[in-house]
C-alpha cells in the first residue's frame, strides 16, 4: 500500500521548480501552490502583472493534490442553513457560486486543454435514514422555487439505479456536480501559469512577511528574500504561523482517503452505476467516486486526528472497514493507496476571501475547495490586478476559534460530538 495519494502518483509534473532561482521582486507573491494560489498566478499573469508561487513543499502537495476530486455543488453549510443565516436571496446567490466555481474549472480545463478526465457525471447526496429523505425533499423544493433548479430524489426501493448498496435510505441527484483528476489538473495548472510567465518556487517556505513603509512587503523565504507590492495567501487548512491572525479562524481537520486496486468494469458500474461523485449526510461523512481507471475512491473523516504516516495507517483500516460496510462484496479488495490530509473549516463553514493589514487571503472552503479554491483563486487576482470580480464573502463575519493559538488542541472534542450526533441520527 502506497502512503501517497493516487492523484499525485498518476500524474506527471509540469516541471521540477524545486531549484527554480527567487526573483527578486514581483507584482503579486503568492503563497501556496495549489488551486487558489496557481488560479490566483494565471490570471493575475494573464493581466500583465509580474508573479511568483512559493510553496514550502511542492506542486499540489496540499489538500489540492490529496482530495476527492469532486468538484459538487451546494453550499458546505447546506441550503437550509444558508437561508436561515442570511435569507432566501443571498442564500440562492452563494449557491449560485459555487456552480459558477465548476464552470470555471470547466473553462480553465477547455482553454489551457489540460488532460484531467473533468466529467460532469453529477453529485449524488446520501441519506442515512427516512427523515434525511425528507429533507432532500424540501431541499428539492427550495432550489425549485430559489432558483428554478432542477435536482432529482432517489428512493430506497430506486437506490440501486444509482448505488450498489442497500446502506442508504435514498438520495438526492444534482446533474450539475463533477469529477476531475485534481493531479493532474493541479499540474495542468502549474504548467499553464509558467507558460505566461509565473515564477513558480517549490521548496521555498515564507517565514515572514516585513510591512514596507511604501506599501507591499518584504517577503523572506527559506530560499531568500523578496520584494512584493501585495501578498495573497492561499494555504488552506496549512495555514501557520506565517499569518497568525488567519491561523485563529481555520480549523484544520483530518480527512484521510483510500484507494483500491483496478476493478472489473462490471463491479465498478455497479458500485455506482452512473459514476457519480458521491457522499452522505453524516457528520463524518464518507465520499466516494471511481477514478479514470475503474478503482473506488473511499475517503471519510476516519478519525480527528491530523494526517501523519501512523494516522494515515490507522485510518485506512477504519476506512477499509467502512467501505466493506457499504459495499459488502468489496471486503476482500486490495487497496493500493491511503494518504490523509487537511481540510480548512471555518466556524460558519464558509468560504472567507478578502484583505487584512495590506495582505490578501482566500481560504475556509471547509471540503469544497476543488471548485470554490479554483474560483476565488481567480476573483483575487483580478481584484489584486484592478479588474471587475465577484467576492461574495467579503462582508462575512469572519470568527476566531475561541482559545485557537496554535495546534488544533479540541479536534477530539468535535470528533467526539459529531460521532454522538451521526449515532443518534
Ligand atoms: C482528504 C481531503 C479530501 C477532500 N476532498 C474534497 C473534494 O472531494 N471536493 C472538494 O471540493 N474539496 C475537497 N477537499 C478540500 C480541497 O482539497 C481544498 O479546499 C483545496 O484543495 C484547497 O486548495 P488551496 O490551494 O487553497 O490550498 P492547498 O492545496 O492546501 O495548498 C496550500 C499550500 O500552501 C503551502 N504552504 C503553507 N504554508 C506555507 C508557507 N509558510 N510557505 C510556503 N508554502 C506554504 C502548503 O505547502 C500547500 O501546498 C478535500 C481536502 C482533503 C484534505
Amino acid at each position: 500500500m502506497k502512503l501517497t495519494p493516487y492523484w499525485l502518483d498518476t500524474a506527471t509534473p509540469s516541471g521540477d521548480y524545486r531549484g527554480h532561482p527567487l526573483p527578486e521582486r514581483a507584482d503579486i507573491a503568492i503563497v501556496g501552490a495549489g488551486f487558489t494560489g496557481l488560479s490566483a498566478a494565471l490570471e493575475a499573469a494573464r493581466h500583465g502583472a509580474s508573479v511568483v508561487v512559493l510553496d514550502q513543499h511542492t506542486v499540489g502537495w496540499g489538500a489540492s493534490g490529496r482530495n476527492g476530486g469532486m468538484a459538487t455543488t451546494g453550499l458546505a453549510v447546506g441550503l437550509g442553513k444558508a437561508i436561515k443565516r442570511y435569507g432566501r436571496r443571498q442564500a440562492a446567490e452563494m449557491f449560485a457560486e459555487y456552480n459558477r466555481a465548476i464552470d470555471t474549472i470547466e473553462e480553465l480545463v477547455k482553454e489551457h486543454d489540460i488532460d484531467c478526465d473533468f466529467q460532469r457525471s453529477g453529485k449524488l447526496t446520501l441519506a442515512m435514514n427516512a427523515k434525511q429523505v425528507g429533507q432532500m425533499r424540501k431541499t428539492q423544493q427550495a432550489l425549485a422555487e430559489l432558483a428554478d433548479y432542477p435536482v432529482t430524489v432517489v428512493d430506497k426501493q430506486d437506490i440501486h439505479s444509482e448505488i450498489g448498496s442497500d446502506f442508504y435510505a435514498g438520495g438526492l441527484v444534482d446533474p450539475q456536480g463533477a469529477g476531475v483528476h485534481v493531479g493532474k489538473f493541479v499540474h495542468g495548472l502549474a504548467g499553464a501559469a509558467t507558460r505566461v510567465g509565473v515564477a513558480l518556487c517549490e521548496d521555498a517556505q515564507v517565514t515572514q512577511l516585513a510591512p514596507r513603509p511604501s506599501g507591499g512587503h518584504v517577503v523572506h523565504t527559506t530560499r531568500g528574500v523578496l520584494q512584493a507590492d501585495q501578498v495573497l495567501i492561499a494555504t488552506s487548512g496549512y495555514t501557520g504561523s506565517l499569518t497568525p491572525w488567519l491561523r485563529r479562524r481555520t480549523i484544520p481537520v483530518g480527512s484521510f482517503v483510500i484507494v483500491t486496486e483496478p476493478l472489473p468494469l462490471e463491479i465498478a458500474q455497479r458500485i455506482l452505476p452512473r459514476q457519480r461523485q458521491a457522499s452522505d449526510n453524516k457528520m463524518l461523512t464518507y465520499y466516494f467516486r471511481i477514478t479514470p481507471d475503474n478503482r473506488l475512491l473511499f475517503g471519510g473523516r476516519a478519525r480527528f486526528a491530523l494526517s501523519s504516516p501512523e494516522a494515515d495507517i490507522k485510518s485506512a483500516e477504519i476506512l477499509k472497514h467502512a467501505m466493506s460496510t457499504v459495499f459488502p462484496y468489496l471486503s476482500s479488495t486490495r487497496v493500493d493507496y491511503t494518504w490523509g490530509g487537511l481540510v480548512d473549516l471555518t466556524m460558519d463553514q464558509m468560504v472567507h476571501a478578502g484583505q487584512r493589514k495590506g495582505i490578501h487571503y482566500s481560504l475556509g472552503y471547509s471540503g469544497h475547495g476543488v471548485q470554490m479554491a479554483t474560483y476565488m483563486g481567480k476573483q483575487m487576482a483580478l481584484s489584486m490586478v484592478g479588474r471587475p470580480s465577484r467576492n461574495l464573502w467579503e462582508q462575512l463575519p469572519y470568527r476566531a476559534v475561541p482559545g485557537h493559538f496554535g495546534p488544533p488542541w479540541f479536534l477530539p472534542i468535535i470528533g467526539g460530538y459529531a460521532k454522538v450526533v451521526d449515532r443518534f441520527s
